[in-house]
């Protein structure tokens, strides 16, 4: 891969963009590209370099994905959901051993949702977390589809990064406040921690809220004295605080996803190809050569919804010598959502298949497991949760992609009506593995 029309040989220390940008360490890669952290020295800031491979084919991609990142860029910042794309911030050509690579430029953001999840190891994300991602992903697709006319088409947890926004912090900290006691009721209420880490969480988690109340406190004060006192306080207070609190404290409380890599993005009006959206991912519509629109990112969200809820894929189709992953694929949907309508099949090979007997009747589904008893029964759900989200998941895993429901409409499902901050966030500061590259990262000294 680091041969001709590949990756990019990069090194720490080399200088892009005729010194405008160093690169200081790798954050990631992907298919199409390394990713690098690198200090903007012209704007003393940080920020990530994608690098691109450099064959012809990778190197057209790459102008596609800048094409539509500038597309989003265009329009108008008023939608919620704008913040929840990736924003492109600059880009250019590097000359290497291996040819010409085209480089984006964007901001520094978190660990993707893969590696979030891993984090948690035995623990899944929490729900509450979980919902507000949901939410966000959902404002952010929304935007996508309706205001820039752009289909993501490959939506999956290694191409979601989470951010630390201040200005979330702001918003939802009056009703941590609110939710104190709660709060520390909830976590005892939720999953099994041992207690000591449960104890200890709990009172992070209200002592980071005091802290980031206090610091705005003392911005706001205009009197001396109550400055002082403040001041005081958060002296106190920071003492009692872990190492680590700023990053972890803030993602704690707040964590805000954002929609990355639109490298295989495209237009509503334009496919450039019709292999889209990675496996487990995919819409019936794909696998089934149906025309297919924006709803196609709506499937793949039910699914990935479904992956962060769990840590396990919703629909994972294996290779079998005798099944096509296609139609093992098909019938794991007819498992959990019942029959395929027929029309939908009728680009299927129709005899002696997986799906039809030699004398063309369908082949009926042996084993049926509706969302629902799936997290009741696998993952120990309770069953008031695992209906309402079986609610959220099935309209966006409608077959049918004109039927299936839209991101606007899914903004007003009942799973979101209720107080989404003040819910209780129920793991432990040891399950918390990982987060430490991310810390390092955010304490680099700005200006070394
Ligand atoms: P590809 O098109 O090659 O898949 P991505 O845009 O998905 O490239 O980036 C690959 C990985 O790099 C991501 O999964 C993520 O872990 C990391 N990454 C990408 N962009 C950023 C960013 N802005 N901040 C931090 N990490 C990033
Ligand atoms: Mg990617």
């Amino acid at each position: 891969n680091y041969g001709p029309g590949g990756y990019h040989v990069t090194h720490i220390g080399d200088s892009l963009k005729g010194g405008q940008y160093t690169i200081i360490r790798k954050l990631g890669w992907g298919q199409f590209s390394t990713v690098w952290l690198a200090k903007d020295n012209k704007h003393n800031h940080y920020r990530v370099v994608k690098i691109c491979r450099s064959s012809r084919a990778h190197r057209e991609n790459a102008i596609d994905e800048i094409r539509i990142l500038r597309k989003v860029n265009s329009k108008r910042n008023t939608h919620p959901g704008r913040r929840h794309i990736v924003e492109l911030l600059d880009y250019f050509e590097v000359q290497g051993p291996n040819g010409v690579h085209v480089c984006l430029v964007f901001e520094t953001l978190g660990q993707n949702l893969l590696s979030v999840m891993r984090s948690f190891r035995s623990y899944n994300i929490p729900m509450c977390l979980v919902r507000r991602f949901t939410k966000q992903l959902l404002l952010g697709l929304d935007f996508l589809h309706r205001e820039c006319g752009i289909i993501h088409t490959d939506l999956k947890p290694e191409n979601v990064l989470i951010r630390i926004n201040d200005d979330d912090l702001v918003d939802c900290l009056s009703d941590i406040y609110e939710a104190e006691e709660d709060t520390v009721g909830d976590i005892t209420r939720s999953r099994p921690l041992c207690s000591a880490a449960l104890e200890r969480y709990a009172s992070q988690y209200i002592k980071v809220g005091k802290y980031y109340q206090l610091k705005r406190a003392i911005k706001a004060t205009s009197s001396h004295e109550t400055q002082h006192l403040y001041k005081e306080q958060l002296r106190q207070l920071e003492k009692q605080l872990p190492p680590n609190y700023q990053v972890l404290g803030k993602h704690a409380i707040l964590v805000s996803v954002v929609i990355a890599d639109l490298g295989n993005s495209c237009l509503t009006d334009f496919h450039f190809t019709d292999e889209i959206q990675t496996r487990q991912y995919r819409a019936p519509e794909i696998i089934l050569h149906h025309p297919w629109g924006a709803s196609t990112d709506c499937w793949s969200l039910a699914c990935m919804v479904f992956e962060l809820l769990t840590s396990e894929y919703l629909f994972n189709p294996k290779n079998d010598s005798e099944v096509s992953r296609d139609e093992m694929h098909l019938l794991l949907f007819e498992s959990v959502l019942g029959d395929l309508p027929e029309f939908m099949l009728r680009k299927l090979k129709r005899k002696g298949t997986y799906l039809y007997k030699t004398n063309g009747k369908r082949r009926n589904v042996k084993h049926r497991m509706s969302i629902e008893s799936m997290l009741v029964k696998r993952h120990n759900f309770e069953p008031t949760h695992a209906r309402m989200i079986e609610s959220f998941l099935k309209p966006l895993l409608v077959y049918e992609p004109q039927k299936r429901a839209d991101t606007r409409s899914m903004l007003s499902h009942a799973w979101f009506t209720g107080n989404i901050h003040s819910e209780s966030v129920h793991y432990s500061f040891d399950k918390i593995e990982g987060w430490g590259s991310l810390a390092s990262r955010n304490k680099l000294p700005i200006s070394s």
